[in-house]
């Protein structure tokens, strides 16, 4: 099977949670029938679980195919940037340029609209740019209904497409988050949801110490590395340009997948 391949995982099945959860509540039933509160009661309260901890978890399936690492790399990595454009966007790309580097960044889609240029600048420089909602509702995008999940994906992607002039491949929710309403907005847009391998925190810690700590744990050939830019601490270029150090050092490229 080709790379391609097995990294296009649109959503084919987005109600199929509907068919699970149907099933669980019957069986809740069935042993509550049978056995009693003793059995139906943790079960009812297990199968609950079991359909809300997923929401939380980026890299768990129940709600939409996922794309976690790159199949069969060699010492290859997939540099993804997200949260832009941000006034750290030019920075970041020459520090790409430095080091010979590629990277797709998944905007923000009223980011983009407010910076064009920068979208511009990004694709001129021969790198990607993918979907991460339209206002990247940090606490409350879990939550979203059908209507507004719908509504942030969409707006995005045909505020991207028009920018960028070809519509986005790929979509990283907003904190890794899924639930029942994101495949069916990613399917009609032909998205692929894409989390990571390997992740610094360097959204909300600004220190390159630790950051390249828990990056270079989970680096390893095919990894999806997860970086940011435009964080609130303001070390955004700094940590991208350690991060290209560390790949560097350990002999990885970097590559968009076809
Ligand atoms: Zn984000």
């Amino acid at each position: 099977m080709s790379a391609a391949a097995t990294l296009h995982r649109i959503p084919r099945h987005p109600h199929a949670w509907l068919a699970w959860a149907a099933a669980s509540q019957l069986l809740v039933l069935l042993l509550w029938w049978r056995l009693g509160w003793t059995w139906g009661l943790p079960a009812l309260l297990l199968t609950h679980a079991a359909f809300i901890v997923p929401v939380f978890l980026p890299r768990v399936r129940l709600y939409a195919p996922v794309v976690t690492r790159l199949p069969a790399a060699g010492r290859q990595v997939w540099l993804t940037i997200d949260d832009g454009p941000s006034d750290d966007t030019p920075a970041i790309l020459e520090a790409l340029a430095r080091h010979g580097a590629r990277a797709t960044f998944f905007l923000v889609g009223e980011r983009a609209l407010a910076r064009p240029e920068l979208v511009t600048a990004i694709l001129e420089a021969g790198h990607e740019v993918a979907n991460h909602t339209h206002t990247h509702p940090q606490f409350r995008f879990w939550a979203l209904g059908p209507r507004a999940m719908a509504e942030e994906v969409g707006q995005a992607q045909r505020t991207l497409a028009a920018l960028a002039g070809s519509a986005p491949r790929w979509f990283r929710a907003v904190a890794g988050h899924t639930n029942p309403f994101v495949a069916a907005p990613l399917r009609a847009h032909r998205l692929t949801r894409v989390a990571w391998t390997t992740r610094g925190y360097d959204a909300v810690d600004g220190d390159p110490v630790r950051v390249l700590q828990r990056l270079r744990r989970g680096l390893r050939p095919g990894a999806i590395v997860l970086l940011h830019e435009g964080a609130r601490h303001g070390r955004s270029v700094e940590l991208v340009e350690a991060a290209l150090c560390l790949l560097r050092e350990q002999g990885y490229a970097t590559v968009i997948p076809d």
